[in-house]
């Protein structure tokens, strides 16, 4: 992808761990390799099209000189999501941050770290079955939208369906969101639980009723499975409350380990049931 380099821009700032490198402060040496599609800027020699790497030079100097941290990991995993967050063109950044004064007490040109942070495509499914539950998936999403490093770009009709597992309980109401964002698939995780918890759901049972569940299907074409958390879910080839409304905003989403579209599982499970199950 075309990107753009700025490379080992000089800056005096207050970042360090050790007392004096707090007080004293110390030169630090910013390179930021920010990808985005240029064409649209040079077809039209249209720099709104693009970036403009003087204003992103001082925005990087103000940042380090307003803000203290004590680790340069810190520092560069901030300064990404900061030029992600503010840049619309910029879908990746490649930052690293140079340290030529280190307090190594050795002969060392200097030490740097490098990290790359990107926006992340990810579908969640949405759930509920108690109380006002359009309320509490309309809050849900809002809940989402309220942290800086996720953008909801679509959320589905949201469609009435029959309780999953323990069937003595209410209806559900069902549907599906894409977003991007910043965030790891663990910390995605955390802040859907942070969702669920504002929604106050008490887990008593597996698929138990919930007023509010929110569940990771995709995040890119990741395949991974920990303790925790396992991509893409499980269960979503088996589902059609998770499938219909995730094809209805994605036919084309890609199932990474089937390789399968949604909208080919949505109708490979109909042809398999034969008839709708609600
Ligand atoms: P199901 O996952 O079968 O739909 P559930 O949503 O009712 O069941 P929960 O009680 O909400 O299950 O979640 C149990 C645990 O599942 C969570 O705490 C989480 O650690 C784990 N989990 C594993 N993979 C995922 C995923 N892709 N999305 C959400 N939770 C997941
Ligand atoms: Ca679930
Ligand atoms: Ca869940």
């Amino acid at each position: 992808m075309d990107h753009i380099f700025i490379e080992n821009l000089e800056v005096f700032a207050n970042h360090g761990i050790y007392e004096e490198e707090a007080s004293l402060g110390q030169k630090f040496i910013i390179s930021a390799r920010l990808y985005l599609d240029v064409a649209p800027a040079a077809k039209d020699d249209d720099i709104s099209r693009s970036v403009n790497y003087a204003d992103v030079c001082a925005d990087i100097d103000r940042w380090m000189k307003d803000n203290r941290c004590r680790l340069i990991e810190t520092v560069a995993d901030r300064l990404a999501k900061k030029l992600l967050k503010e840049l619309a063109a910029v879908r990746e950044a490649e930052v690293t941050v140079k340290k030529p004064w280190a307090p190594v007490g050795l002969p060392l040109e200097c030490v740097s770290i490098t990290v790359t942070r990107k926006w992340h495509t990810a579908y969640l499914s949405v759930g509920s079955n108690m109380g006002d539950k359009e309320k509490y998936i309309r809050g849900g999403i809002d809940f989402l939208k309220g942290n800086d490093s996720v953008r909801i770009l679509d959320v589905s009709p949201l469609i009435q369906t029959a309780p999953y597992g323990n069937v003595d309980q209410d209806d559900f109401l069902n549907g599906a969101v894409k977003l991007e964002t910043l965030l790891t698939p663990h910390e995605l995780l955390d802040l859907c639980h942070e969702a669920e918890n504002a929604a106050k759901r008490v887990r008593k049972e597996h698929w138990g009723p919930r007023t509010l569940d929110l569940d990771i299907l995709l995040y890119d074409s990741l395949v991974m499975d920990d303790a925790d958390l396992t991509i893409p879910h499980p269960d979503m080839t088996n589902r059609e409350f998770v499938l219909q409304p995730l094809s209805r905003i994605a036919p084309h989403a890609f199932h990474p380990v089937c390789r399968m579209t949604a909208s080919q599982l949505l109708g490979k499970l109909l042809g398999r049931n034969g008839v709708e199950e609600h």
